[in-house]
């Protein structure tokens, strides 16, 4: 058996495989990286998140068209050609696959195709076309990323039932469709599947939309869901599928009661989980918990001394750039450098419309966590720029240290929300307070004065909602 020797191995070629081998790479590191799929760019790249925000973006117009008429602007009904729309988004992710090849190429960092299983402490085994290779490495990074969740009673082998990957080759599009979970998956390519014409119906377990996201900030966003949904069932439990001929039939549960329906497609996003089985962890002396999760440290450091982990595949929130992050961690740690990944303030977005930002502490986690803390918020009602994009169904809010007045926790629902929330992550992550972002100045019309406006609503002087606190400056 021919060993190949490497520096730092990593596992798993995503956005946070790849970004700690190219910035190991730049560290001066020699680095192998190991992936299994023809491209680069893991499961966001290329079958996650650039795809779905492809089709979120270009069936976002359709919706916009169709809103113009009340402005006097009027089209024709859309026609659909599905295997256009499918060879653009796939353009855009080839591109994006180029472009992470060369950046590795000129790195030097070596990419080796297949499916990498730990044989020891310090050695992975790549299975290949052409056979098996060995990698003996001082150090290594797994970063294998996660799967959708699919239960045995949903695992039906009927080709109608799709998990996300799927969901996004958009092969037809359905008359009636069942989307099991009304998480981040089940309302973005719900969305997608409802603009394109399909009558969808979220079937969602627990009281409401996106569980455990600020209520406040998922208000408006239930509202448009109402619009765009055929249907939308709270506190109701899809228990299983089976096949009824050309359909699927779907058993609901809600309560003591129960119900079933038919559908043409159903599409189950119920959570994700880590892809940690088979990789011969182990044997590489790396643990894991009940969840299947790989323990680590702060730094991202397993049981095994020269081994890190990150991503989806050691720890929530499964978010691609938070990946990205504690893959710097890792390589930092490696390097000898202090580093850590406690205590980040990730910001999550989902990517409806309108969609729902956050990052820091929510209202709901600061109060089960006992942290004492006062909130504000500016309805986008007020908001010239949200007026004139004719989407005042937004919020900005903020959560706030009542004795140092520091921000502990930002969120936005809203159109724009999406690139909004950096100004908010950015403010929390410099420790700035409240009367910070009342202070500065913010570009007038556009939807940041939402987060001035909000900060002022603090001290009861937002100028365009009237006074509701006592607690002038
Ligand atoms: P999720 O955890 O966001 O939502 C799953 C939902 O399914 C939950 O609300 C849960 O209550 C519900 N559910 C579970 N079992 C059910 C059942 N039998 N019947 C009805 N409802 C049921 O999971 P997801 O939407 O699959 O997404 C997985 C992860 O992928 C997310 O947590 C997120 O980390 C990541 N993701 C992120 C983005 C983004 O950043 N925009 C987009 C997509 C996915």
């Amino acid at each position: 058996m021919k060993r190949k020797k490497t520096h730092l191995l990593v596992l798993g070629g995503g956005p946070g495989g790849y970004t700690a081998a190219f910035y190991a790479a730049d560290r001066g590191l020699e680095v192998t990286l190991v992936d299994d799929l023809p491209r680069l760019g893991g499961v966001c790249m290329n079958h996650g998140c650039i795809p779905s925000k492809a089709l979120l973006q270009t069936t976002a117009y359709l919706e916009a068209m169709d809103k113009l008429k009340d402005r006097g602007i009027h089209f024709d009904k859309p026609r659909l050609n599905l295997r256009d729309l499918n060879e653009w988004k796939d353009q855009v992710v080839v591109k994006l696959g180029r472009g992470l090849e060369s950046l590795a190429k000129s790195r030097s960092v070596k990419v080796v195709r297949g499916r990498g299983t730990f044989e020891d402490v310090n050695l992975l085994r790549v299975e290949q076309e052409e056979g098996q290779q060995y990698y003996e490495f001082e150090q290594a990074i797994i970063a294998t990323g996660s799967r959708p969740a699919l239960p045995g009673p949903m695992d039906i082998g009927n080709p109608r039932v799709l998990t996300s990957r799927e969901a996004l080759e958009v092969e037809s599009v359905p008359e009636r469709m069942l989307v099991v979970g009304g998480g981040y998956i089940g309302l973005e390519l719900g969305t997608v599947y409802a603009r394109l014409g399909s009558e969808v119906t979220v079937v969602e377990a627990t009281a409401g939309l996106l569980p455990g996201v600020d209520r406040d900030l998922v208000r408006p966003l239930g509202k448009a869901m109402e619009s765009i949904f055929n249907e939308v069932r709270l506190e109701t439990s899809v228990e299983h599928l089976s096949t009824s001929g050309e359909q699927v039939e779907a058993a609901f549960s809600k309560d003591d009661s129960s119900d079933s329906g038919l559908f043409d497609r159903v599409l189950v996003a119920i959570g994700r989980q880590p892809n940690t089985a088979a990789l011969g962890l182990e044997d590489a002396g790396v643990g894991t918990d009940g969840k299947g999760f790989i323990k680590v440290d702060e730094q991202g450091r397993t049981g095994n001394g020269q081994v890190w982990a990150i991503g989806d595949c050691c720890r929530n929130p499964m978010l691609a750039h938070k990946a990205a992050k504690e893959a710097r961690v890792a390589v930092r740690s490696i390097l000898g450098e202090r580093a850590s990944a406690a205590d980040f303030r990730v910001p999550a977005i989902v990517f409806t419309d309108p969609a729902v930002a956050w990052a820091g502490l929510t209202e709901a986690e600061a109060a089960e966590q006992d942290i004492r803390f006062e909130t504000a918020s500016f309805s986008w009602k007020a908001s010239g720029r949200a007026l004139s994009h004719g989407r005042t169904d937004g919020l900005t809010k903020l959560v706030v240290d009542p004795e140092s007045k520091r921000l502990l926790g930002v969120g936005v629902c809203g159109y724009g929300a999406a690139e909004l929330i950096a100004e908010g992550t950015l403010a929390l992550e410099m420790g700035a307070s409240v009367r910070d972002l009342a202070e500065l100045i913010h570009p007038h019309p556009t939807l940041s004065e939402t987060y001035q406006e909000a900060a002022e609503q603090f001290y009861g002087t937002a100028t365009h909602q009237v006074a509701r606190k006592a607690d002038q400056p």
